[in-house]
């Protein structure tokens, strides 16, 4: 009830539980690309935690109990990339909680024990219609709620190696949304802060933007089939980022921030993108 009311009064004025000290630490401890961080960064991280967890409704489904230490983990995954932003309207932000309209458009947060299987449907160029199972590790819907598995959160420390990372997936999805109309679908091409990469108009941004994207998902989705086709060797992350260009972004942007080095030796073309995007504040 407590946290009902906060939720209605202007972020300054709220005043959120703290974290405890031992739970943070664990938090740090467990995701080696959080403990890498310095810091000052650290601290600004249980800042936005803190009002997170106060904004954010988590719900355990299919009998999961969901504990602090969980929310907290979800928390500080889902926070990682929003540390050096600008805020939506590519604005600087002075006051970092600003920061936390990233993720405005939504409250529930759904956690289910494990992957689970949907149900879904197509129709192909002829009219008929198609129905599929896709299994799930986390899904982000537009205005709606966002699902994680847990099981997949839990093994993110371990995981990290391999560049997955199932939360800064489904929450860079919900950036990826921000600027969409009712009834479209994210594109891979959020809402790029002002003098995006040098550029002096948005137009430019986006263009330099997509042309970079494309290339690179291009080389990506040919390395899968190379792989496919003639046995080569798989490529380095999930190749669910041949999907399509939201699924590219999603899932070359988890690997950005949990083994940011690999990332750099494979995705290089990605690299001032992304610097871009997510802390246009580095001169550079
Ligand atoms: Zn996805």
């Amino acid at each position: 009830m407590l946290a009902l009311i906060q939720r209605w009064l202007p972020r300054a004025l709220r005043r959120p539980t703290p974290i405890p000290d031992p739970l943070w630490r664990r938090i740090i401890a467990e995701h080696p690309f959080l403990a890498a961080l310095n810091t000052q960064a650290q601290q600004r991280l249980r800042l936005l935690c803190t009002h997170f967890l106060l904004e954010k409704e988590f719900h355990g489904a299919n009998g999961l109990v969901l504990t602090d230490t969980m929310a907290l983990a979800i928390a500080g995954l889902a926070c990682l990339p929003l540390l050096h932003m600008h805020g939506v309207s590519g604005e600087p932000v002075r006051d970092p909680l600003k920061l936390l309209d990233w993720y405005g458009d939504f409250v529930g947060i759904v956690v289910q024990p494990g992957a689970v299987v949907a149900r879904r449907k197509t129709t192909d160029g002829a009219g008929v219609v198609h129905h599929y199972d896709e299994v799930l590790a986390g899904e982000a819907m537009d205005r709606g709620p966002l699902m994680l598995s847990w099981e997949d959160v839990a093994s993110a420390g371990e995981r990290a190696q391999q560049g997955h990372n199932v939360v800064i997936h489904e929450f860079v999805h919900k950036m990826d949304m921000h600027d969409m109309q009712m009834g479209e679908a994210p594109d891979g091409a959020p809402p790029l802060p002002s003098g995006f990469m040098g550029t002096r108009s948005r137009a430019e941004a986006r263009a330099i933007w997509r042309r970079t994207m494309q290339a690179s998902y291009d080389r990506f989705c040919e390395a899968v089939t190379m792989a496919e086709r003639f046995g080569g060797e798989q490529p380095w992350l999930d190749d669910y980022a041949t999907k399509d260009a939201a699924e590219f972004f999603a899932v070359t942007c988890e690997a950005y921030f949990v083994n940011r080095t690999r990332f750099a030796l494979e995705f290089p073309e990605l690299m001032p993108l992304y610097d871009g995007f997510f802390n246009p504040g580095i001169p550079r």
